[in-house]
């Protein structure tokens, strides 16, 4: 069959039994250029002489393209008050078609062919524009719809999938003892208990909990998360230009939302506990790059010493500590996290006495170091640490990240990382 003219195998599929023009048409999807699969087949059944068909009598669709305009008015009833840019649709084929295809493919091979499948996608989009309320802007979208159809064509029913909403932002955290996600009480592990009195919540708030309602009410979402970029100690704050996250919002019937509006509500509610900065719509992908993001941090910390140390000996074992440090997983984590040593590099280690048994320190170190264990050792899983080079045991009562040296930069409407040392 190979180098047959496009008019012979016209002929060919024309005598095999009805089919429509569109089924026709798919057979040549991929000739010539500026028409439709519709119009491919009118040509080509005309040029052989051919009469018309319908689609319910067509041996290949059996009728599937008849039920397009359907479809397309049940999506869009579907997709009522549910704001978006763009939409995909998309079938789950049905054995018959599955086998019909397998069939007009062995039997009629032809090298300009798609499947009926695509066609009918193509169709039911363009029929959907047609029923969007005039000057609306929304367009297909092959990669990451906000609306996405799936036409089942065993059983004829259509259901709809709302892509979340995601919105970039930076967080700090002013006081201590909140946790950036919500904790399960560890009594009743979130059934709800007198230890917890009735919450489930181990702790009464958290970062996400302060930030997340806003987000939701203004999107009308259904539920969400905060992805944050790593996350401090419950009891340690989260200060200078704050943390990155990135919030997602489920099922959202509004995308367009007034961030400003946003970031006011939250830092009024949240009543001095929790700030929010810099937010702008973002994108899925940045999900999975503020969650990798290995930024360094500079940390300060309040440390206890056992026993009075000098101003000297503390400078000395401070510049130490500046290298590489092999930290094995804490024992505090080490119930959650795999046990692995690591080697991570402290930048920078300066402080000062307050007392003689009391010092405050600041640290500029890789992300993912742990900073109370390189201070107090953590009984010789860090190497070296504060209280080793001291000779005396050290711990943190106090603990805040100043900075996240994150690098994310702002370009046009999308972000991205960039490698920046300059603090190096
Ligand atoms: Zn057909
Ligand atoms: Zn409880």
């Amino acid at each position: 069959m190979a180098g047959m003219e496009p008019l012979e195998l016209a002929r060919r599929l024309l005598s095999a039994g009805p089919i429509c023009d569109r089924c026709l048409g798919t057979r040549f999807a991929r000739l010539g250029h500026g028409l439709s699969a519709a119009e491919r087949g009118q040509l080509l059944r005309a040029a052989a002489g051919g009469v018309e068909v319908n689609s319910e009598d067509c041996w290949v669709c059996g009728g599937l393209f008849s039920k397009v305009p359907e479809w397309a008015r049940r999506a869009a009833e579907l997709a009522q008050g549910y704001e978006h840019a763009t939409f995909l649709f998309g079938v789950h084929p049905s054995p018959r078609l599955e086998a019909v295809q397998e069939f007009l493919d062995e039997r009629f091979p032809s090298p300009w062919a798609e499947p009926v499948r695509r066609e009918l996608n193509r169709e039911l989009g363009r029929q959907y524009e047609r029923l969007l309320p005039e000057g609306s802007e929304v367009s297909v979208d092959f990669h990451r719809p906000d609306l996405q159809f799936i036409v089942d064509l065993e059983t004829g029913k259509i259901t709809m999938k709302v892509a979340s909403a995601f919105f970039f932002g930076r967080y700090r955290k002013l006081v201590r003892g909140i946790p950036q996600t919500h904790w399960p009480c560890r009594a009743c592990r979130g059934r709800g208990c007198e230890r917890c009195n009735f919450t489930g919540k181990q702790y009464p708030t958290s970062v996400e909990e302060l930030i997340l309602p806003a987000f939701l009410e203004a999107c009308q979402g259904e539920g969400g998360h905060l992805h944050g970029a790593g996350r401090e100690d419950i009891d340690a704050r989260m200060l200078g230009r704050g943390r990155p996250f990135v919030v997602e919002v489920k099922a959202p019937r509004r995308r367009t939302v007034d961030l400003e509006e946003i970031a006011a509500r939250i830092n009024e509610e949240a009543g001095g506990k929790v700030e929010v900065l810099d937010l702008r719509p973002a994108t899925a992908d940045l999900v999975k790059k503020v969650k990798d993001l290995h930024a360094d941090k500079r940390y300060r910390a309040r440390v206890t010493l056992e026993r009075p140390v000098s101003e000297e000996a503390l400078r000395e074992a401070l510049a130490g500590l500046v290298g590489e440090i092999k930290q094995r997983t804490p024992i505090r984590v080490r119930h959650r996290r795999a046990d692995l040593v690591r080697r991570r590099r402290v930048h920078q280690a300066t402080g000062k006495l307050l007392s003689p048994t009391e010092a405050e320190v600041e640290f500029l170190c890789e992300g993912g170091l742990y900073v109370k264990e390189l201070v107090s050792g953590d009984e010789g899983g860090t190497h070296p640490s504060l209280a080793e080079l001291l000779g005396i045991p050290a711990r943190v009562t106090e603990l805040d990240v100043l900075e996240v040296l994150d690098n994310l930069r702002l370009r046009e409407a999308s972000l991205s990382c960039e490698e920046d040392n300059a603090h190096r």
